[in-house]
């Protein structure tokens, strides 16, 4: 039976995380996340860099050095991994309500295939669903994704890259229609023909998936060898895994930051005591709306000087409570927060979360 699979790819996630959701003001720049060159950090490489940073060819894997000499308006931050975590925690959410049971794999923090056999019976076509996704995951994590859409996993992942960012790209179910798709691509578009394996594909004079197309299985083998019938069944657009679901991910963490507009002067503490407790509405909120508890809690402070420091406090049993959540979280900024320093930024984060299905019952146990 034909199937429908989508593969979700995130658009220069980092850097769309760092424009969407921790630095707003720099949306619409060009942005590279790694070590800054105008500190005098000129060591490092560039991690991510947003498609405005990209139009000056600047490239992830590119020196900071060779980013800052060809866009030098260009911001450089050096970026966090639990914002990126979360980050993708709550895409994945997003991304699981609209698969099939089961039918989805989590590719890498930014990255997942589903199957949408079924659901997409509901939607005049693949597509609308498609944009229906994409429209939930800028909603409600502020992200750009581009989905590819086709009967299987390794062509699905092919189209994502046809179209980004904020794209969609559907090849048709019929096996012309993939092969006719995909006979104009490089054959370095195929996930796992690297640049070694292109090369020799090259040397031969291979270029495209279409000229594969117009071997016979005997004439690639000299050429390519034992993975011959795997890359043979590639260019044709063959690919019969079935997506298994990678094992049920857990939320890990449930956070929110805040950067000040103006650094908060120690005497005048109250208004980052109000920010967290802000934070910490919005956080509980989020966690009833998802029926999470926490049972710790991390305040992030920044000073101005960007020292930053994280402190915890695990509570002795789990809970979804607002009232402790602030209590908590004030009483860990006062403790750790230095009395002479203006800060820059607080955050909040719960961890250690469990998700509470209801009353657990005895079926539960057998
Ligand atoms: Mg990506």
């Amino acid at each position: 039976m034909p199937r429908w699979i989508f593969h979700i790819d995130m658009d220069a996630f980092y850097a769309s995380v760092e424009q969407c959701r921790v630095h707003p003001e720099y949306i619409g720049h060009p942005l590279c996340v790694g070590p800054d060159p105008k500190q005098g950090k000129n060591r490092g490489v560039v991690r991510a860099a947003s498609y405005e940073a990209r139009a000056f060819g600047i490239r992830s894997g590119m020196s900071v050095l060779k980013a800052y000499n060809l866009c030098p308006e260009a911001v450089f931050v050096f970026g966090e991994f639990s914002n990126y975590f979360e980050a993708s925690d709550e895409v994945m959410e997003v991304i699981e309500r609209f698969a099939d049971e089961q039918r989805i794999r989590k590719a890498s923090i930014d990255e997942a295939y589903l199957e949408v056999t079924e659901r997409v019976k509901a939607y005049p076509s693949p597509r609308a669903l498609a944009q229906e996704i994409q429209t939930a995951i800028k909603e409600e994590t502020k992200l750009p994704a581009s989905i590819g859409i086709a009967p299987n996993m390794a062509v699905a992942k092919i189209a994502t890259e046809q179209n980004k960012p904020l794209g969609i790209t559907l090849v048709p179910q019929d096996s012309q229609a993939v092969a006719a798709f995909l006979a104009p691509l490089d054959v370095t578009v195929i996930n796992g023909i690297g640049r070694v394996s292109g090369n020799r594909l090259k040397k031969h004079g291979i270029r495209t998936l279409g000229q594969i197309q117009q071997m016979s299985l005997q004439e690639l083998y000299p050429v390519f060898g034992k993975g011959s019938k795997w890359l043979y069944d590639r260019a044709w657009g063959i690919d019969t895994r079935g997506i298994v679901r990678s094992g049920p991910w857990r939320r890990k963490s449930m956070g929110k930051d805040r950067t000040f507009p103006k650094d908060v002067d120690p005497k005048s503490v109250e208004v980052a005591v109000e920010t967290l407790e802000e934070l910490s509405t919005r956080i509980s909120q989020r966690l009833q709306s998802k029926s999470y508890h926490f049972r710790t809690v991390t305040v992030k402070i920044r000073y101005r000087n960007y020292e930053t420091v994280q402190r915890s406090r695990t509570l002795p049993v789990s809970t979804n409570d607002l009232h402790t959540l602030c209590k908590t979280v004030t009483s860990l900024f006062e403790e750790h927060r230095k009395p002479d320093a203006p800060v820059r930024l607080v955050g909040v984060r719960v961890t250690n979360l469990t998700r509470m299905t209801g009353q657990a019952s005895l079926s539960d146990y057998y």
